[in-house]
């Protein structure tokens, strides 16, 4: 087996960051990243203690971002800081993407319905 797979199965093909079920289907499958907890720039290694399993959004949302004091932090500490972080972007991106539904549905060619919970 690949080492990779060792992580997925061990994070249970879960986003480290939002909990999203990865295996559910093709595209949650097709969007499994590896994430470096620590980033490698801070001196974060390849262990397979250092990485995680990651939706692309969420990778992408966390980027090479690392709190103060990382360098103290237990891997659960980090892990829980790093979602709560990736949870802050994902908010501050929601508020982005509801702007641009008003900006696109006030064009008038055509409407996007939001879901109940994203009113
Ligand atoms: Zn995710």
């Amino acid at each position: 087996m690949n080492w990779w797979r060792r992580v997925y199965i061990r994070d249970n093909y879960r986003c480290q960051y939002c909990g999203r079920n990865l295996m559910v289907d093709l595209d949650s499958w097709l969007s499994i990243e590896l994430d470096h907890l620590r980033s490698t720039a801070t001196g974060g290694t390849n262990d397979i203690e250092n990485y995680v399993t990651a939706c692309n959004v969420c990778n992408r949302l966390k980027g090479k971002w690392m709190p103060d004091g990382h360098e103290s932090l237990t891997r659960e500490d980090l892990l829980a800081q790093a979602r709560r972080y990736v949870f802050e972007r994902r908010a501050a991106w929601a508020s982005e993407y509801l702007s641009a539904v008003k900006e696109f549905n006030a064009v008038g060619e055509s409407t996007v319905i939001l879901s109940p919970g994203e009113t």
